[in-house]
């Protein structure tokens, strides 16, 4: 048996492979030079075009450019008119800032379980858990995942609720042959450093909703109107009227440079990462310590942002945890996404969620790993990361 390098053994690897690195080519350089060099960083001509390309890409009629998804979430809320006294129903497995706005809206989150299957909230348990007071509905496409939006539609018409879809695995993300960004009443992106499409800092609001994105476009940079980044353009002197309190959500000219050539390289890099993903899905199918993710619905297409096992701690030595460790002794970063957030300490404390309360998040929150998919990987590199894997599991199977 081979020693894997936690254990005193030689590492996979010599170099460390870094999760979720963004890849940067010539046309980003040029493109951000180009803005440094016009003297127009903010908002402006490149964030508009960024904007438009977005909207032909998407499929939807209107998209505002943002300078995060968690920005994008907050001000879909916002303009929906979410605030205190209402509820707003998303997952436990996701990131913290899903349920983070709805707080800043000053309405409760209420958390819905997850199919134990697919990992994305069961449509089943959000109608258990709608109230006179609940207002919307924030599904989460984890990983890439498209969640059941049929079911959800549904609910959402049968109960008048808004659908605010958090996207932020899921840009090139399809359902039942339409695009994720054009179906519930707001969509969020996000073009963060480690996510398929990056500006560093980034990401995108998009609606069929034109009162909505205009609400949306104004609030986000300060509630002044509308195109109030001209302001100092040559279009001349503008005056500007503050027409809400707003927020300074606005995305900048040097981040759409850097998105502008990555939303062109976007469906090449899909292609690489769903090659990436039928490798790791082929070999490391026989393994009986795992659990690989399952087949998407039919006629949907998973955005492959993150390809996520569940290791399954009763058949080995070693917790989810000392896994991670294990992989890193390797050389080979690793995520997880997510530790289940009905039970951070914050989210415990204030709302009195407990262990037990959402049993298929718990559960897949325990073992889930995120192995790294990336573009920027060889095939070599996705075989030492698999070659990893089977080291670990081998020498601590029980
Ligand atoms: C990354 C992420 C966000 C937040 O995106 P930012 O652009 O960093 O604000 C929201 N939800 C999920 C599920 C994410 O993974």
């Amino acid at each position: 048996m081979i020693k894997p390098a936690i254990a005193g053994g030689i590492p996979i690897r010599n170099k460390f492979l870094v999760f979720g690195q963004p890849m940067v080519f010539q046309e980003e350089i040029k493109e951000v030079l180009e803005t440094l060099r016009s003297g127009w960083w903010g908002t402006g001509p490149k964030t508009k075009l960024l904007e438009k390309k977005f909207c032909h890409y998407k499929n939807c009629r209107y998209a505002v450019a943002l300078n995060s998804c968690t920005a994008a979430l907050h001000l879909a809320l916002n303009v929906l008119g979410i605030g205190p006294d209402d509820e707003v129903i998303t997952t436990p497995l996701t990131f913290a800032a899903t349920a983070n706005v709805i707080i800043h809206c000053g309405a409760k989150p209420v958390f819905a379980d997850i199919n134990k299957k697919t990992w994305n909230i069961d449509p089943w348990e959000i109608e258990k858990k709608i109230t006179k007071k609940t207002k919307a509905i924030i599904p989460v496409h984890l990983h890439g995942r498209p969640c059941q939006m049929d079911q959800i539609i549904k609910l959402a018409k049968k109960y008048k609720l808004f659908i605010v879809e958090d996207a932020a695995h899921a840009v090139e993300a399809k359902y039942k042959g339409k695009k994720i960004g054009s179906i519930g009443h707001f969509t969020a992106f996000s073009f963060y450093a480690t996510k398929n499409m990056a500006t560093g800092e980034g990401g995108m609001l998009t609606t069929n909703n034109k009162n909505w994105a205009e609400q949306a476009r104004i609030r986000s940079l300060h509630g002044i109107s509308k195109d109030a980044w001209k302001r100092y353009s040559s279009a001349g002197f503008q005056a500007y009227e503050v027409l809400y309190p707003g927020f300074k959500y606005n995305m900048m000219d040097l981040q759409a440079a850097i998105g502008i050539p990555q939303l062109t390289r976007l469906e090449k890099n899909f292609s690489l990462r769903k090659k990436y993903w039928q490798i790791y899905q082929s070999e490391l199918a026989n393994i009986k310590q795992i659990i690989l993710p399952q087949p998407e619905e039919p006629q949907t297409r998973h955005a492959r942002h993150l390809f996520a096992i569940l290791i399954k701690p009763e058949m080995l030595k070693i917790n989810r945890n000392q896994f991670v460790q294990a992989l890193i002794a390797e050389n080979i970063g690793s995520g997880i996404h997510f530790m289940a957030l009905h039970l951070q300490k914050y989210y415990k404390n204030t709302f009195g969620y407990k262990k037990g309360d959402y049993p298929n998040a718990e559960f897949v929150s325990e073992r889930i790993l995120s192995l790294p998919l990336s573009p920027q990987m060889t095939v070599e590199e996705v075989k030492q990361v698999i070659n990893a894997v089977k080291k670990i599991i081998q020498y601590y199977q029980r």
